[in-house]
């Protein structure tokens, strides 16, 4: 199977120094038939960043992005579930109504509202 890498190659510069990156230091992190999801560490100033390839019918568009995640940490997090806005508003809610210190917050005992 052909290398992802090496096809994109062309088309990924560092956002940082604008090198090309060199393939050894890339990491697939998600593919599908329209879109590629990479991280890559640039061997030239040493940032890293997320570069995401999307084909369209104006060809392929590329966006990079600056990262302090490390290669183990990219494959770790991505494609994890976002915290969602239920998740913020129900964290919200809990604070509105809760007026003890930060043990009050772990589970030891369950009250009854
Ligand atoms: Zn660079």
């Amino acid at each position: 199977m052909e290398n992802p890498a090496d096809r994109l190659k062309p088309l990924i510069n560092c956002p940082s120094c604008q090198k090309k990156y060199d393939p050894k230091r890339v990491l697939l992190l998600a593919e599908d038939s329209k879109k590629t999801a990479l991280h890559l560490e640039c061997t030239a100033c040493g940032a890293s960043s997320l570069v995401f390839v999307s084909l369209g019918r104006m060809g392929a568009v590329s966006l990079g992005m600056l990262t302090d995640l490390d290669r183990e940490e990219a494959s770790r997090f991505y494609g994890r579930e976002a915290v969602s806005s239920d998740d913020a508003l129900s964290m919200h809610r809990f604070l509105m109504d809760f007026h003890g210190g930060a043990s009050g917050c772990l589970p030891q005992e369950r009250r009854k509202r």
